[in-house]
């Protein structure tokens, strides 16, 4: 890493080192090259990606990304390295407006880090409010080392505002982030809270209400990709379901593959993290409405899967169920397991 360091190191070596290693890992490299449309095939091993090389004209792919390690080589015109090499080169930035590149990438998702704080706040208060992880045991949710993996916390209102200005958070940036109204009042209140992260970064929160609001709630910004992407983007097998507590459950069993859109219409850029990989099954596991609703959007969507070349199934629950009811009503993992092994492709 020393051909890096040019130019002020106001905050020492190590510094400079640490902020790098952080851009990096808020970054990695295969999900900067899939969003700049660079189409790959996994290759031997698991973190192992080929495909053609952006630097010159190719007819067969040379250009490999290691995942795990963030660095990419190209057999065809030897060139190699990081995320931030490819970002000079692709983009012809020197070092130094590479990083300020990055570094506004990264602030675009969460400006002034006020998610990360809000959600650390909420999670604070699960643990002070028994109403809340009471609402969590009735939905079935008892792991407390998953409850902290996802982040989960508690938005009892009136207290956030509070708290963040006390930090220096201006009204207006609260405002603008949706986290507070006009009025100066926190715009979740008595919710449970999901914080929605993409590279890393948090992107959006969740609040699922535990009283007589409506139920779900996003803070009005894009909701990113598909829930907990990072843990399920590298699988063959993945279980699709409408809500959080559903995901929760099936995690919680062991069903570690499981995916959300947030309801039933993946958006656009949803659908392609879904069709990123050829050959991939996908298991659609919405709730058995009375109205149809559910199963006319499974096939809707099965339909659009299996056009874009992934083995598409709709899973059949006992009527009425969604995954978390199913599982609150006593469903065991092997219940889940033969209701997937049921479900035929499309
Ligand atoms: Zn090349």
């Amino acid at each position: 890493m020393g051909r890096f360091l040019i130019g002020s190191t106001v905050g020492g070596i190590d510094a400079v080192n640490q902020d790098l290693k952080q851009l990096k890992q808020h970054l990695p490299l295969l999900d900067y090259l899939l969003r700049s449309n660079w189409t790959a095939r996994r290759v031997g091993a698991q973190s192992e990606f080929v495909g053609l090389c952006p630097f010159h004209a190719e007819s067969r792919p040379s250009f490999y990304v290691n995942a795990r390690k963030n660095l990419f080589y190209c057999h065809g015109c030897g060139r190699g390295g990081d995320l931030i090499r490819f970002i000079e080169l692709s983009q012809r930035l020197s070092f130094r407006q590479t990083i300020a590149y990055l570094q506004q990438q990264i602030a675009l998702a969460d400006p002034c880090g006020v998610l990360e704080k809000t959600a650390a706040f909420y999670q604070l208060q699960l643990h002070r409010h028994p109403e809340a992880t009471r609402y969590l045991q009735q939905r079935g949710l008892h792991d407390p080392s998953l409850i902290e993996e996802l982040g989960i916390g508690y938005a009892p209102g009136g207290n956030l505002h509070r708290h963040l200005a006390a930090q220096g958070y201006s009204f207006d940036r609260l405002l603008k982030t949706g986290l507070i109204n006009l009025r100066g009042n926190d715009a979740f209140c008595r919710r449970v809270i999901f914080p929605c992260r993409q590279h890393g970064r948090i992107v959006n929160l969740y609040g699922r209400s535990i009283g007589a609001a409506f139920p779900h709630r996003l803070l009005p910004r894009s909701k990113g990709g598909l829930f907990a992407w990072e843990s399920v983007r590298h699988r063959d097998t993945v279980i699709l379901v409408e809500g959080l507590f559903d995901l929760a459950v099936l995690w919680q069993s062991g069903f570690r593959h499981t995916t959300s859109a947030f309801g039933t219409h993946p958006t656009s850029a949803q659908l392609d993290q879904l069709c990123q990989r050829r050959g991939r099954s996908v298991y659609i596991v919405f709730d058995q409405d009375e109205n149809q609703a559910g199963q006319f959007a499974s096939r809707q969507l099965a339909q659009h899967l299996k056009s874009a070349g992934v083995t598409a199934r709709i899973v059949r629950l006992p009527a009425g169920h969604d995954p978390n009811s199913y599982f609150v009503a006593g469903a065991t993992a092997a219940d889940f397991s033969a209701c997937l092994q049921q479900a035929h492709p499309l």
